[in-house]
């Protein structure tokens, strides 16, 4: 079997959070009713400090529940060019809630107030409104970037001042912390709602949260149910995530490490190099050759030559995406460098 390091929502759930969904009380959520998803609902707000939450089928859902919420339709929304918003969620906003995206570019996801300055439209009738930044954390196509907490916090204070609503991107907000040193609450306590992944790193099988005051959860609740979003028994698929929540947090520097380790190897490997990994997302570029010569493979070719030993996703013509997650141990990443380093070596 390949390492399979395409993607942490591969994660299968464990034996200890099988028994736990399996043994899950239930109820009709849609009516309120189930006390699973109320109490996960009730801790991950907890967790996150946050005044509520609302159990939903995914991330995707969670944030264009939230854009929603904040919005009118024709309204703008500021984010980096190559978020999940605006990239990976099949043109939610424009076709669900009619929202004009407003790219900032940045090599590492991240940006200043003085960038977003920059994106606002003028004051008249002429210009949409701007009315939402959304920001990512850790970021998904930069490769697992984490915001530095103090510019968070300063592009937040910026965005309020001028009259905009943030809504973070924290499918991989764990991450984010686990990588600092960081809690959660330091993330949340300056954005008007936030949306947390249960099925990636953390390993559950399904399901977000969107979060926020008590009083942006209500109106969530109804965008989710005008979305089709409500669910009936759910508790069993939110004890899986309460699950992971509770345990499953802590061990995501395990995911760190092996990411480092696996970059480690990478690098030895000839015409390779990483980007220095900041969370469980490696980045690996095939390097031209020397005095300028073209790289001597693709990265669909290189992904297509590892496959008895390694499994990941090309994001450019010569870069490769690894990502390392709870089903995969550090034996795992060696045996994956290895076949990087000697596939390389085949080809030289
Ligand atoms: C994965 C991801 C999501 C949403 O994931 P779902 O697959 O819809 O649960 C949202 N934002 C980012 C940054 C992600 O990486």
């Amino acid at each position: 079997m390949p390492v399979d390091l395409r993607s942490d929502t591969l994660t299968k759930p464990t034996p200890a959070m099988r028994a736990a969904m399996a043994a899950a009380e239930v109820g009709d959520d849609t009516f309120g009713e189930d006390p699973t998803v109320l109490a996960l609902e009730e801790r991950v707000a907890e967790v996150l400090g946050v005044e509520a939450a609302l159990y939903v089928t995914s991330g995707h859902m969670g944030n264009q529940v939230a854009l929603r919420v904040h919005s009118q339709p024709g309204d703008c929304v500021i984010a980096h060019s190559g978020c999940h918003i605006f990239n990976y969620e099949s043109g939610a906003l424009c076709a669900i809630s009619g929202l004009l995206p407003r790219a900032i570019e940045s090599a590492d996801g991240t940006f200043t107030p003085a960038q977003l300055r920059e994106k606002l439209w003028p004051d008249n009738i002429h210009h949409p409104r701007n009315r939402l930044v959304a920001l990512e954390n850790t970021h998904n196509r930069c490769g697992g970037t984490v915001w530095p907490l103090e510019l968070h916090e300063q592009v937040c204070e910026s965005a309020h001042e001028l009259g905009l609503l943030v809504h973070l991107d924290g499918a991989r907000l764990w991450n984010a912390c686990v990588a600092t040193g960081t809690s959660p609450r330091e993330w949340t306590s300056a954005v008007d709602s936030v949306s947390v992944c249960f099925s990636k790193g953390l390993g559950a099988p399904v399901g977000s949260a969107v979060c926020g005051c008590a009083e942006f959860v209500k109106e969530a609740r109804f965008i989710r149910k005008m979305f089709g979003g409500q669910m009936r028994q759910a508790g069993i698929i939110a004890a899986g995530a309460l699950y992971a929540l509770e345990h499953h947090r802590e061990r995501l520097h395990e995911d760190h490490d092996n990411a480092r380790l696996l970059a480690g190897l990478v690098d030895q490997a000839p015409g390779l190099k990483c980007v220095p990994p900041q969370s469980n997302i490696v980045m690996i570029d095939i390097l031209s050759g020397p005095d300028g010569q073209p790289p001597r493979v693709s990265a669909q070719r290189l992904v297509e030559l590892l496959a008895d030993d390694v499994l990941a996703f090309t994001t450019g013509e010569y870069r490769i995406r690894a990502v390392t997650h709870l089903d995969v141990t550090a034996a795992d990443c060696q045996r994956a460098g290895e076949a990087f380093i000697a596939a390389m070596r085949g080809l030289a």
